[in-house]
């Protein structure tokens, strides 16, 4: 931690510091909108603010921006809340903008007086059209100078409800030549007449998002207010707004941007993954090829993983694509240390030793991880009848074959050296079985000269007769274009990887059986596998998290 080097973030905080703003004032937020899950984006602003927090032993709230009642819904808080403790981070108080309605009411009732705001009666479009563009001034509204009183009395007439939605709405009266666009007199209230999922129907005017976010770092007295870039061009709003209110002896919040992280292969948007989920492309928010939190949960990612991985990718100050290989190459070096080894077949095919009597059977000693010492060993049984994978069997192949040919050796892990002696095929000549025969002095762990004698391949192997079976889901990227949301005149939708999850049946030692859900694995040679949430005693399902090796590698 120490020798870590800041982030810029941690820069500003450090100077301010260095100025004299005492370490006892600094407070921080994470201030999701409730309109969907959280996904890998997200885990970055997480770490960031909470990372913050650790570091400076200073609280950090958990505050919902739920201003807009047509999106959001207890379902969103509820999973948002769970995925921010499942990263491992523990909030100080949790928070919402619709806590502050009262308030920023009260205050926009003072700027209506102040002769700072004022309700103006155009529709949309003609507000639009007013606001000029970037290089041409806008034109004042034909209601910017509306008497306070008139102002007043329209402003509690919205609030009562006299109004349908869109005849008026409340704004800041800035400056409609603003080279900022967004200080051309923004709107700081719309009508909605929409049930919200906290005040439900106490409030039909909403607060906008500019009007609202400033104030509620002010009222939480947050002293640096981190957000993602696009706000960056919001600042100066956010410092008119606060000015409108700020006592002096009070913390003034601070805004500061860093780079929002996308993710290859992949749509980190909230409005964007909620079409995944509405159109059924996926199963859910938790669907296991989500980058969601909670999917990568279901698929097996561990919290560290996640962490490592975006103290690994850092702040930046401007946006940038992440290979999603690297997010696996976390979850992979996570999973070594800790995932207990276990064998399973996924494409099996039978091998019969002909010399292992049929009414025999072994239970041999096998380590559970050679990363762990403390994680001991188990027992799997071997017997006349096992299953290989079928790509390690060849008739016939070159000596950089490493696998089971015919007249080849290869050892079975755990077990014993075996040696190919015929097969069998079906009408199509695809392999259906291949004889064998083993060698009884080579058994693992032995000590004899011949349990030491090196062959080429090790194979994994499950017994036919004590083998588990399961139904294994096997994922690839949901999209097959590594940007799908930024080409030019296509929809992402467009770029949907229709082979996405494949289904198997896998044969497994037997000593899976009583697995539960998010126990993880690694299935040797094969790579890491958890217990989907869907698994049950009577049909467990694995998700394969990750392969073991990046097979896109180049
Ligand atoms: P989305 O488009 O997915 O809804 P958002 O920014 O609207 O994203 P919020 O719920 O407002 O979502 O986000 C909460 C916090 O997380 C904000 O501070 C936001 O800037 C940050 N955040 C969101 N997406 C990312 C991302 N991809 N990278 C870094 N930070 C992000
Ligand atoms: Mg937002
Ligand atoms: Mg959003």
């Amino acid at each position: 931690e120490t020798t870590k080097s800041l982030n810029f973030i941690e820069h500003i905080i450090e100077e301010d510091l260095g100025k004299g703003f005492p370490n006892e004032a600094l407070r921080f937020r994470f201030p999701p909108e409730p309109n969907g899950y959280l996904h890998i984006g997200h885990a970055s602003s997480i770490c960031l603010n909470f990372g913050l927090g650790l570091r400076y032993n200073a609280p950090v709230n958990l505050r919902f921006d739920d201003t807009n009642p047509t999106k959001e819904e207890q379902e969103y808080v509820d999973a948002i809340k769970r995925d921010v403790e499942w990263l491992g981070y523990t909030w100080d108080t949790e928070r919402y903008a619709s806590d502050y309605f009262q308030q920023l009411y009260d205050w926009a009732v003072a700027l209506i007086k102040e002769g700072k705001a004022y309700v103006d009666s155009q529709s949309s479009e003609e507000m639009a059209f007013q606001k000029g563009t970037p290089t041409e001034p806008g034109t004042n509204s034909p209601y910017r100078n509306r008497s306070i009183k008139e102002n007043l009395e329209l402003f509690e007439g919205m609030k009562r409800g006299d109004f349908e939605e869109g005849t008026h709405v409340l704004r800041a009266k800035i400056d409609m030549n603003s080279t900022n666009m967004l200080m051309r007199d923004p709107i700081m209230y719309r009508i909605l007449h929409k049930a919200h999922h906290r005040t439900n129907t106490d409030w039909c005017i909403y607060p906008m998002y500019d009007w609202t976010h400033g104030e509620s770092d002010y009222v939480e007295q947050v002293s640096h207010s981190l957000c993602t870039l696009e706000f960056l061009p919001h600042r100066e709003l956010y410092d008119w707004f606060l000015d409108q209110v700020v006592d002096a002896k009070r913390i003034r919040p601070k805004q500061r941007e860093f780079a929002r992280r996308n993710l290859s292969h992949t749509v980190v948007s909230k409005r964007k993954l909620l079409q995944l989920v509405e159109k059924d492309v996926v199963d859910g928010w938790d669907d296991p090829r989500m980058p969601t939190i909670s999917g990568l949960r279901r698929r097996g990612y561990t919290p560290e993983s996640i962490r490592s991985f975006v103290e690994t990718i850092g702040i930046a100050k401007r946006d940038n694509l992440i290979d999603v290989s690297l997010l696996e190459f976390h979850v992979r070096e996570h999973l070594n240390k800790i995932a207990p080894r276990v064998m399973a077949v996924l494409d099996p095919l039978k091998v019969v030793i002909t010399n292992y009597s049929d009414d025999n059977e072994e239970w041999l000693d096998a380590e559970n991880n050679p990363e762990d010492e403390s994680a001991g060993s188990r027992k799997v049984p071997f017997s006349r009848v096992i299953y290989i994978e079928k790509a390690d069997f060849r008739e016939e192949a070159n000596r950089k074959f490493f696998r089971l040919k015919l007249g080849g050796e290869v050892r079975l892990k755990n077990a014993y050296i075996i040696k190919a002696e015929s097969c069998t095929k079906d009408a199509e000549g695809n392999i259906t079985e291949v004889q064998c025969t083993y060698d009884p002095k080579s058994k693992s762990g032995s000590g004899t000269e011949e349990s030491l004698r090196k062959v080429k391949g090790t194979l994994h192997w499950v017994s036919v007769k004590h083998a588990v079976e399961a139904e294994v889901r096997l994922y690839d990227r949901l999209f097959t274009h590594e940007s799908p949301d930024t080409q030019k005149d296509k929809d992402f939708m467009e770029f949907i990887n229709p082979d996405s999850l494949q289904k198997v049946t896998g044969y497994l030692e037997p000593n899976l059986k009583n697995v539960t859900a998010g126990d993880r694995f690694q299935f040797q040679r094969l790579g890491y596998f958890n217990v989907d949430t869907d698994s049950n005693p009577g049909k467990l399902v694995f998700n394969r998290t990750v392969p073991l090796r990046d097979t896109w590698a180049k």
